[in-house]
C-alpha cells in the first residue's frame, strides 16, 4: 500500500480575513479599501495581517547531538536545552521585510551550552529563564571576543525561523516534564559540583572565583517596576534570594522579567553561575551576559535546600488532630503488661530508635492550668482552617476566610507545663484525643464552653497539682507518611 501523504490542502491553510463581509466597513468610509486598485483581499491582508505559520517540515536531515558535541561548521543538526540566559534586543528598521530584533539565548543540557541569536520579525517568543526548547539550523560558528558571544557559550548559532526554512525554533511548552536537561553542566552524582559555594562565601569574596556558582532558593518575589533610563523604560523586577548562610536579591530586567512569573517563594531554587554582583549594605546579584541561570535543577543541594526551606516556613499547627488509627488503643487496654514510662525514658526511646512505636502509661503532675485564662479571651476551643487558626468558647466557629462553619477541639494551651520526676512537658505541646479530654477535665468539650467562670475556676483548682496517669502513644509517622512526632494521649486515668 501506498504510504499515505497528506492532501495538498494542508500545505495551504485557510487564512480568515478580519474584514469580511460581515465587519467590512460601508464604502463611503475612508478606512475601505477603495475598489478595483488591482489587489485581492487576500493580498492586501497577507501583508497589513501576516499569519505566523509556526508549523515546519525539515526538507532534510538534521542529526540530533548533544550541546557538547556541537561543533562549528556547516551541518544541520537539531539539539534540545534549556533557556539559562536571555536578552532581547530590538533593532527597529523601516524595511517590511527586516528583523524587528534579536533574542540572544544561551542554551544548556548536561553537557555544554551555546548562544542562539534568534532574529525575529512577528513572532512574538514568549521565552523564561529554565524554558526547554529545540533548534534546528543548518550552521554553527565561533564568536570571537564576545561580540556575537559570550564567553561562557562562545559556540553560536544565528537563526531566522520566520524567513530562513533551514532553521526552526520549538519551546516545549506542554511536553515538559521537568526532567529533561534539568542536571547542571559538570554535575556528577555524589560529586560537589564544581566552583559551588554558599551564599556567604559568595559575598565574603567568592565572586572572584571564576565560574563561581551559588544555590539560593527564592525568599520573596517583587513587583515588576517600569525604570525610565537611557534607553525609554524597561521593566524591572527584584527577587529576593536566600540559602542557609545568607540573603541577598536578585535584579531582573526587561524580558527576563517574565521568568519570575512561575516561580514560587520557599520552593524555586536557582543555581546561578557567573552572577554579576554589587556588595553594599546587601549583596545584589544579577544576570550578566555570562551569567547561566539553572532552574530548579535536579540536584542533591537543591533537594536538600527546598527541604530547608520550607522547614522554615512550616508554622506548627495550633490543634493538630489526633492521629486515628496509629495506635491500637484496645490492645494496650486490655493488655497485661503495662509499661510504666518516665519521661525521660520516653526521650531516650525516642532517640535510639526515632522510627518505632511505641505504647505506655506515664504518671505526671499537672504544674499550671490556663483554663479561666482562655475562656476570658475566647480561646477555650481552636483549629486551623484555610491556614488561618480559628479562635472561640464554642464547639463550632465560622472561618472568615472560606465563611464555612468548622467544628473546634480543646485548645490544647489550657494546660500548662506537665512534669515528672524526670522531665517536663511544654505547654500545649501533647496531642489529646476527645476522649482523653473528657476523662481529664470530667466534662465534654460542650459542657467544657456552656460552663460558668466561675466553675471553670473551680475546675482548674482542683486540677492543679494533681498527680494523673496518661495512657500515651509515640510515633514519628502515621500510616501515611504524615509526621506526628508527639506524645499521643488516648487516655487518662485521674
Ligand atoms: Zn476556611
Amino acid at each position: 500500500m501506498a504510504p499515505q501523504f497528506p492532501s495538498i490542502q494542508s500545505f495551504f491553510q485557510v487564512k480568515s480575513s478580519p474584514s469580511s463581509k460581515e465587519h467590512q466597513p460601508p464604502s463611503s468610509s475612508p478606512s475601505a479599501t477603495p475598489a478595483g486598485d488591482g489587489f485581492s483581499t487576500e493580498e492586501v491582508d497577507a501583508v497589513l495581517h501576516p499569519t505566523i505559520d509556526s508549523s515546519w517540515t525539515p526538507t532534510q536531515e538534521y542529526e540530533e547531538q548533544e550541546i557538547g558535541e556541537l561543533d562549528a561548521g556547516p551541518r544541520c543538526v537539531t539539539f534540545i536545552g534549556r533557556v539559562v540566559n536571555l536578552y532581547d534586543q530590538a533593532t527597529p528598521s523601516k524595511a517590511p521585510k527586516a528583523a524587528k530584533g534579536c533574542i540572544k539565548l544561551i542554551v544548556a543540557d548536561n553537557t555544554g551550552a551555546l548562544t542562539v541569536r534568534l532574529w525575529y520579525a512577528n513572532m512574538d517568543y514568549k521565552l523564561h529563564l529554565g524554558q526547554l526548547i529545540s533548534v534546528w539550523t543548518p550552521h554553527l560558528s565561533y564568536g570571537e571576543n564576545g561580540t556575537l558571544a559570550p564567553s561562557s557559550a562562545p559556540l553560536f548559532t544565528s537563526i531566522f525561523p520566520e524567513r530562513d526554512r533551514n532553521c526552526h525554533f520549538k519551546s516545549h511548552e506542554n511536553s515538559d516534564e521537568g526532567v529533561q536537561c534539568k542536571k547542571p553542566i559538570g554535575y556528577k552524582k555524589g560529586q560537589p559540583l564544581p566552583g559551588l559555594m554558599t551564599l556567604q562565601n559568595f559575598i565574603d569574596g567568592g565572586y572572584d572565583v571564576a565560574d563561581g556558582k551559588i544555590l539560593v532558593c527564592v525568599k520573596s518575589i517583587g513587583a515588576r517596576t517600569k525604570v525610565e533610563n537611557k534607553r525609554g523604560t524597561t521593566e524591572r523586577i527584584n527577587i529576593g534570594l536566600f540559602d542557609d548562610t545568607a540573603e541577598a536579591t536578585l535584579t531582573l530586567w526587561g524580558s527576563t522579567t517574565a521568568s519570575a512569573v512561575p516561580w514560587r517563594p520557599s520552593h524555586t531554587v536557582l543555581l546561578i553561575t557567573n552572577p554579576g554582583w554589587r556588595i553594599d549594605r546587601r549583596a545584589w546579584i544579577s544576570v550578566t551576559a555570562n551569567t547561566h541561570v539553572d532552574v530548579d535543577p535536579l540536584i542533591t543541594d537543591a533537594i536538600w535546600l527546598r527541604s530547608f526551606a520550607q522547614r522554615l516556613t512550616k508554622r506548627d499547627h495550633v490543634n493538630p488532630p489526633f492521629p486515628d488509627g496509629v495506635f491500637d488503643t484496645e490492645a494496650a487496654e486490655s493488655s497485661q503488661v503495662r509499661i510504666l514510662y518516665r519521661l525521660a525514658d520516653i526521650d531516650e526511646f525516642a532517640r535510639a530508635a526515632p522510627k518505632e512505636k511505641f505504647m505506655g502509661f506515664l504518671s505526671i503532675i499537672i504544674m499550671d492550668l490556663h483554663i479561666v485564662t482562655n475562656f476570658k479571651r475566647n480561646m477555650l476551643m481552636c483549629t486551623e482552617c484555610c491556614g488561618v487558626p480559628l479562635y472561640a468558647n464554642a464547639v463550632t466557629a465560622k472561618c472568615k476566610q472560606c465563611e464555612k462553619y468548622q467544628p473546634l477541639r480543646i485548645n490544647p494551651r489550657i494546660l500548662g507545663t506537665l512534669a515528672d520526676e524526670t522531665g517536663a512537658l511544654a505547654q500545649g505541646k501533647v496531642l489529646f484525643s476527645d476522649a482523653a479530654w473528657e476523662q481529664l477535665l470530667g466534662r465534654s468539650a460542650f459542657q467544657l464552653v456552656s460552663s460558668s467562670a466561675e466553675v471553670l475556676r473551680y475546675l482548674e483548682q482542683r486540677l492543679l497539682f494533681l498527680r494523673v496517669s496518661l495512657c500515651f502513644g509515640w510515633s514519628l509517622y502515621e500510616e501515611g507518611g504524615e509526621e506526628v512526632g508527639r506524645l499521643c494521649v488516648w487516655g487518662v486515668r485521674v
